[in-house]
């Protein structure tokens, strides 16, 4: 007998309706003779409804109305766990509804994105042993005080990997609205093919890089504790995407995948003296304010006596971002600063990089063929990223799709 993790996502349980077909997936592996753990998201939108809810109250700066923000918009996933255990009930399959303090699933404290630290198995094992399906609500958590937690939006799915983990399970199978993993979002490259396999770092950049389709925490989960996950939908038997190791994957590529993320914001500070120490008093704010600076270009001027300093933060934390570097502007003593938060980055990725020269050069003509301008570049081994104006983002992805010999 083999144990078995479902999850499925907001719009897999998004009315009873959808709720009964999931009870029809879970009923279809109880029938192969498995064992099944469901991790369940809260209905499409709610999340973001109770979100909404909580920032009309609140700004959210206190830690104290952030461990209220998780008690709310944990709440979504209680319902449709319930939900899910009652209508397997009715279709005479033994279940009970799972909240995170009730497994426990343990995690550090920091509420609204908080990581996972342990997952006690005792009672939910015991269960299943009893021949009750366990329908446990992702994204949730309690920490070491008692109090609810979050994991991050789209937490469920590294609920859903960390409790495939933590059970020792055969698989982790995550049921979403597409059909597996693509070589760039289905829905806005219409052209783009899905992945039989997928090897974990290129997902892994490419869910860092702003492709949803799985929480980045769940990839890296996978990856440390060797979890066998598949992407697959909720709505066919398609079959899916494997997660694999690289010497798995067979078919040799250049680019695997390219992704997006319009949730970026640019800063750029004019005539900044160009000295030892500039960089950390520019970024050593931000950092205190908690703020993640991910693309970083500079720009010496030709006496080299100073610099104009460009870079990136989440969208949403620009406003801050600008008021933490204006805070500090008689250290860092630059001329001017300028925003811009309607800028997006396209990132190409696949592990081919490693050994195939050249790639950055095909990007950039491209999107320069397109008349697309490149305001800032960041490279790792097997990723290339551009920032470019949000406008262009669609005719990027799909041009570089073209490009490099992804259209299905
Ligand atoms: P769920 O609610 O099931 O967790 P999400 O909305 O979080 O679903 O993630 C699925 C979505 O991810 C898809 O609808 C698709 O638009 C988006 N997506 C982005 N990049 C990709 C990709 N490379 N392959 C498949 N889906 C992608
Ligand atoms: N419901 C949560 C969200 O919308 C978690 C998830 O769907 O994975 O972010
Ligand atoms: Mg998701």
């Amino acid at each position: 007998m083999a144990l078995i993790v479902q999850k499925f996502g907001g719009t897999s349980v998004a009315d009873l309706e959808r709720i009964r077909n999931v009870a029809l997936k879970v009923k279809k592996e109880l029938e192969h003779g498995n064992q099944v753990a469901v991790v369940v998201s809260a209905m499409a939108g709610v999340t973001d409804q109770l979100v909404g809810l909580v920032r009309q109250i609140s700004p959210l700066v206190a830690p104290e109305a952030l461990e209220e923000y998780d008690a709310v918009v944990s709440s979504g996933e209680q319902v449709t766990s319930g939900l899910l255990a009652l209508t397997l009930g009715e279709m005479g399959i033994p279940a009970r509804s799972w909240f995170g303090w009730q497994i426990p699933l343990i995690s550090d404290s920091a509420h609204s994105k908080a990581r996972i630290h342990d997952i006690k198995t005792d009672a939910i094992l015991q269960s299943l042993k009893t021949g009750k399906v366990a329908v446990v609500a992702g994204f949730q958590g309690v920490d070491e005080n008692g109090r609810i937690s979050t994991l991050g939006r789209g937490g469920s799915d590294t609920s859903a990997v960390a409790l495939a983990a933590a059970l020792k399970a055969d698989r982790c199978d995550i049921y979403t609205d597409v059909d597996g993993v693509y070589t760039s979002d289905p829905r806005v490259v219409t052209r783009a093919r899905k992945l039989r396999k997928v090897a974990y770092e290129e997902i892994l950049e490419m869910a860092s890089q702003g492709a949803k389709v799985l929480q980045t925490r769940s990839v890296e989960m996978a990856m440390n504790h060797g979890v066998r996950v598949q992407v697959l939908s909720s709505f066919s038997d398609a079959e899916g995407t494997l997660l694999v190791d690289e010497e798995e994957v067979v078919e040799r590529r250049k680019v695997t995948g390219i992704a997006y993320s319009r949730d970026e914001a640019r800063i750029t500070l004019t005539s900044v003296a160009n000295v030892p120490g500039v960089s950390a008093k520019i970024f050593g704010p931000l950092a205190a304010a908690n703020i993640n600076v991910d693309m970083i270009v500079q720009n010496i001027t030709e006496a080299g006596k100073e610099t104009d300093m460009t870079f990136t933060v989440p969208r949403g934390d620009l406003q801050r971002a600008v008021a933490a570097v204006e805070k500090s502007r008689d250290q860092i003593k630059y001329k001017s600063l300028h925003s811009d938060a309607t800028v997006a980055k396209i990132s190409v990725i696949g592990v081919g990089m490693r050994s195939h020269v050249g790639i950055a050069q095909e990007m950039f003509e491209a999107l320069a063929e397109k008349g697309i301008n490149i305001l800032v570049i960041s490279t790792s081994e097997i990723k290339i990223s551009v920032l470019i104006s949000e406008e262009y983002t669609e005719l990027a992805l799909r041009s570089l799709h073209t490009a490099f010999g992804l259209d299905g």
